[in-house]
């Protein structure tokens, strides 16, 4: 199985937003209100013509973090009421309202512009992303310092770390010095 697998579409979305910070090693993309203005262009969430400031980076890392706090329920984690209140306040914000397109389907859609308005627009994704067959399969790596979001491909949706090489065979020493507290050499590099 290939590592860190990506899902596509409005899955695909959220899997890279909650993923612009990488905690191990700690590599964040949204530094400043720039990047977190790009990266919302670049993903067509948002006009280049509107800019992000520091309050707009700061909603903007809240709900992400919210977004990967709910993601830990497909993978077994309990999800915090306040991650939940975080992504519905977001949602109102953004002004969420129903309209239906071109195309005569229904999409949620935000009345605030700007960035607010963009991150709504993510939460908009989010509510789509979780109707469709694959959001159980969105899931946070259980390697502690990791919680890097994979999407598990695996036939009977089993897999618990983004990468096995790493995340894997570290939670297993882990596991193994929790339980033995002095592990003999070799025994837990499998
Ligand atoms: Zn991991």
């Amino acid at each position: 199985m290939a590592d860190r697998e990506k899902a596509t579409g409005d899955l695909g979305l959220i899997q890279a937003f909650v993923n612009t910070v990488d905690l191990m090693p700690l590599h964040e993309q949204l530094q400043d209100p720039n990047t977190l203005q790009a990266w919302l262009v670049a993903n067509g969430l948002m006009d280049a013509s509107h800019s992000a400031d520091e309050a707009d980076l700061k909603h903007a890392i809240a709900v992400r973090e919210a977004m990967r706090g709910l993601i830990g329920g497909n993978s077994g984690v309990r999800v915090y009421p306040i991650d939940l209140a975080t992504l519905t306040k977001a949602a109102g914000e953004s002004r969420l309202r129903m309209r239906f397109g071109p195309d005569g389907r229904p999409r949620l859609e935000p009345e605030a512009s700007g960035a607010v308005g963009a991150i709504g627009r993510l939460v908009a994704t989010l509510y789509a992303a979780m109707q469709e067959e694959g959001w159980e399969r969105l899931k946070l790596c259980s390697s502690d310092p990791c919680r890097w979001v994979f999407y598990d491909r695996s036939k009977n949706q089993s897999s618990r770390w983004c990468k096995m090489a790493s995340c894997g065979n570290r939670e297993k020493a882990r596991r193994f010095r929790a339980k033995n507290t002095s592990p003999r050499r070799g025994e837990v590099s499998a």
